[in-house]
């Protein structure tokens, strides 16, 4: 059993008005705005329990807990420089002109301490990293120091207290909050965890994912396309999204326009399951039905563009999100809507995932009041954007040729050119 039964599970809700059981063949009565399906996203889903994973395993995953070190990094006072461990007071006045001579001991190596205490006038050879002797308080540098024979050394400088030397705790303070929770784990991260000796690291669970793709005209993925038939480009590409986000896709097999083959897959025990596909209003379009007769159809069709005949709801304990067939609304809706509760389940931010920049529209972009636009656009050297041409739903190339994309929101006619707006980048 794996599906989510934590205390986050979504708590079934009536259907909405704007989500009757069954559309087919008669259009949407309403739109519901994007803002609306934020707010169930955000309402509905709260990040997975936690689990114990390998430090290897860690990498990229949110921690769930803030995490104290146990102990002092380094747990010793050691050099930071190659040279000798001396007391500092010895080497008072000490120049080119005025060379002070010590007696050397013997010498420190990094996991080979010196066993013996350093008393006035002496010194230890000391590399970096080496623990410094008892009774030493400074290292002085190799290039200060001549070498008179195996036994002694003439220092050419002076070094103060605690000079080139590393006290325990530097690096990292015992009882101290190191990392704290929610952070999306660096590769940096588990050097300063495994430096304290963290081995397993308490993060949040990973939502399983099943991808059903339908169509009766797909093809499986990296098929060459033939006939009436075409190449299965959904699957491949929300494997990517859901990976990226932080979910496991647990399959992403290619289903028939049947029924009870899509209410059989969407019954895996997943986290999450996303419908590519016959999500509108068509006579082949059987997801929203299904989910709103064998669960809840909270939201279906949106007032944006593209990707208008989204939906999403709930299957007991279950996250569903229908996405168009098209694959441009597909890589949107999937963006604005299940990729933000993937996002969410996995413990990250809902912002975009995408970094962003300001440019300047060189050709204006229209929309419409009401409705939210999913803009495709170059983002060219000298800071123009310029919109993509040719960019309908059902054309994906759009989106490899775009560097991003402008999002036109629900208040707004459009941009006029020379307007300055931000653009989210792909790459
Ligand atoms: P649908 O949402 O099922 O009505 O599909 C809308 C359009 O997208 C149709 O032209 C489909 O052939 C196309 N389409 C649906 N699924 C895919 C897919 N996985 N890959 C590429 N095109 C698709
Ligand atoms: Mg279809």
């Amino acid at each position: 059993m794996t599906r989510n039964r934590d205390s986050n599970s979504p708590t079934p809700q009536p259907a909405s008005p704007s989500a009757p059981a069954d559309v087919r063949m008669k259009g949407f009565a309403v739109r519901q705005t994007v803002d609306v399906a934020w707010s169930w996203i955000d309402a509905q889903v709260q990040p997975l329990s936690d689990e114990q994973v390998s430090l290897d395993a860690s990498i990229r995953r949110t921690l769930a807990r803030d995490i104290i070190s146990q102990v002092n990094v380094p747990s010793f006072a050691r050099a930071m420089m190659d040279g000798y461990a001396v007391l500092a007071e010895d080497t008072q006045g000490a120049s080119s002109y005025n060379p002070l001579t010590l007696q050397v001991l013997g010498q420190s190596l990094p996991g080979a301490p010196y066993g013996n205490r350093v008393h006035s006038k002496q010194a230890v050879r000391i590399m970096t990293g080496a623990p410094m002797p008892d009774g030493a308080d400074a290292v002085i540098p190799v290039e200060k120091t001549q070498r008179v024979d195996d036994q002694t050394i003439q220092v050419l400088a002076d070094v103060s207290p605690q000079k080139h030397v590393g006290y325990p705790g530097e690096d990292i303070q015992q009882n101290s909050i190191v990392l704290t929770a929610g952070r999306l784990i660096r590769p940096q991260d588990l050097g300063v965890l495994s430096s304290m000796g963290v081995g397993q690291v308490p993060v949040i669970r990973r939502p399983r994912v099943r991808i059903i793709v339908t169509g009766n005209e797909l093809l499986p993925k990296g098929t060459t396309p033939r006939g009436y038939q075409i190449a299965d480009a959904n699957g491949p590409m929300l494997r990517a999204l859901v990976e990226r986000d932080g979910g496991i896709v647990t399959n992403d097999q290619i289903i028939p326009d049947q029924p009870e083959s899509i209410l059989a897959a969407m019954s895996d025990e997943v986290d999450v399951v996303l419908v590519s596909g016959g999500s509108s209003v068509g006579q082949e379009d059987h997801a929203p039905r299904l989910l709103a007769e064998h669960g809840t159809l909270a939201l279906h069709g949106l007032a944006m563009r593209p990707s208008s005949p989204s939906g999403m709801g709930t299957l007991d304990g279950r996250f569903v999100f229908l996405l168009p067939g098209n694959p441009v609304s597909c890589l949107c809706s999937y963006d604005f809507f299940a990729g933000r509760a993937i996002r969410k389940l996995t413990g990250r931010s809902t912002d975009w995932p995408y970094p962003s920049a300001f440019g300047t529209l060189e050709r204006k972009l229209v929309s419409q009041v009401g409705r939210v636009d999913y803009a495709r656009v170059t983002l060219r050297d000298d800071g123009h954007i310029v919109p993509i041409a040719i960019a309908g739903a059902s054309i994906l190339s759009s989106t490899t040729r775009a560097d991003g994309f402008v999002i036109i929101p629900e208040d707004s006619e459009g941009f006029a050119e020379g307007t300055k707006v931000q653009v989210w980048l792909y790459g």
